[in-house]
């Protein structure tokens, strides 16, 4: 995406990106008796989507808090991780027994979280093992596991690569050790440098997160970042950094011991840099932030399914969780999301139903991700065309040049592609 003036001119549409989508965990209501009843219910019928999802256990643990991190995860011990594996077994056998999940079909199981790494190798393959014998896969499912580069050694990636996972994400976020040290990110990026290499060795795909827009964080740190990352050959998930409230970084900021972040002007430029190398270098954009050359993260089920297919994602805190209309969180605290699985209840923090307006609108966020509206599917579904649902905010759209809609689809444009959170809010009920 080349910088010519007349397209910095037209960068100018919004004041700032919206950078996360309308319709995340944060705006579930919490669980009430009613909606839950009528979840239990949905889950004895049969699943009739034809789509295939993924299967996502989560593992709430780390061994170390970083700085802008909000996810809930509770510190690492050895003594809590076999009370919670067998909680965890006892949740996902909780779904596997459901009419819904022995009707549905899953092509990824993903082992999520948190930090899954810290697990053994054992741990790991026998929770893998559980999911395959008590889930319905598709012949080519893949295996994924998320982890730190301090927590998963050469002899555990090995383990792992032989019994068949195919790709380990890990959240490198800046090969900086300057701010890898002011953000709290565990290990050096020389280690993290070698874990990527370590895995590439063994055949396994490696995902990475980096992040832009840090505190104290030059476009040439972010430009080293990215340079890095292709020269190691492996997938990335950019994001730009956002601050929550009581997380360290905020604190920090706030007590003016860190630098802020860079105004709305730098964080774009860091995002067209980053789209500009990663596509010269034969990358394709792929979902809300990835840069992939493999191409079946372009084909993923679960991605283009979006929002009818599904993530089953289980453990303390998990929070992508979405079945059809229905959409959940869970209970954070892993001593009560222990007790509670053992109480014979499924442990939701928060679930919401979406109506058909909410589906309308959830179905639109699909330019968020990159993908196209089918338009005649959407007729099919709701009895109505998109165009007819949602005139102003399509003609806004088309007229500003950052989406094109036909007969058949809508797609986000080219120039689109920056301001694709914003687009997913412009179908945000007010
Ligand atoms: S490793 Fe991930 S989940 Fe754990 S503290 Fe860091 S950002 Fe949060």
């Amino acid at each position: 995406m080349e910088q010519n003036g007349s397209e910095k001119k037209k960068l100018s549409v919004y004041d700032a990106r919206e950078n996360w989508p309308p319709y995340t965990y944060r705006d579930y209501p919490s669980i009430t008796p009613e909606v839950y009843s009528s979840f239990l219910e949905f889950l004895s019928t049969e699943n009739t989507s034809n789509k295939v999802m993924e299967l996502q256990p989560w593992i709430s643990f780390c061994d170390s808090r970083c700085a802008f991190c909000y996810y809930p995860t509770a510190p690492y011990s050895q003594t809590k991780i076999e009370p919670y594996l067998a909680a965890l077994k006892k949740e996902l056998k909780m779904y596997a027994e459901t009419k819904y999940v022995q009707t549905s079909l899953f092509d990824e199981i993903v082992l999520g979280g948190g930090t899954p790494s810290l697990l053994t190798a054992e741990q790991m393959i026998d929770l893998i093992g559980f999911c395959e014998k008590n889930f319905n896969t598709t012949e080519g499912y893949f295996i994924k596991v998320t982890g730190s580069s301090r927590s998963f050694d050469e002899k555990k990636l090995e383990t792992i690569a032989k019994y068949g996972v195919y790709q380990v994400d890990m959240g490198a976020q800046t090969f900086d050790n300057a701010i890898r040290k002011s953000l709290n990110l565990p290990d050096s990026a020389e280690n993290v440098e070698n874990e990527i290499k370590a895995a590439r060795k063994l055949g396994l795909c490696v995902c990475v997160d980096l992040m832009y827009n840090l505190p104290g964080q030059t476009m040439e740190s972010w430009v080293d970042s990215i340079k890095k990352a292709i020269e190691l050959d492996v997938e990335v998930d950019c994001y730009s950094l956002e601050v929550y409230p009581g997380t360290a970084l905020e604190k920090q900021i706030s007590a003016g011991k860190m630098p802020p972040l860079g105004d709305a002007n730098k964080e774009r430029e860091m995002y067209l840099t980053a789209y500009d190398l990663f596509t010269k270098a034969g990358y394709k954009a792929v979902g809300h932030d990835r840069f992939s050359r493999v191409e079946w993260h372009v084909k993923e089920n679960c991605l283009n399914g979006w929002p009818w297919a599904g993530i089953l994602t289980t453990g303390a805190g998990c929070f992508m969780g979405y079945l059809e209309r229905y959409s959940y969180s869970n209970i954070e605290d892993t001593q009560k999301y222990v007790e509670t699985v053992h109480s014979g209840r499924l442990p939701l923090g928060k679930l919401s139903k979406s109506s058909d307006a909410d589906m309308m609108r959830k179905v639109m966020t699909r330019l968020y991700l990159r993908l196209p509206v089918d338009v005649q599917e959407f007729k099919r579904r709701f009895g109505k065309l998109p165009k007819e649902v949602f005139p102003k905010q399509i003609a806004k759209l088309e007229k500003m040049g950052l989406i094109e809609s036909g007969d058949k689809e809508i797609r986000i444009t080219k120039q689109g592609d920056i301001w694709k959170g914003n687009i997913a809010w412009e179908f945000a009920s007010k």
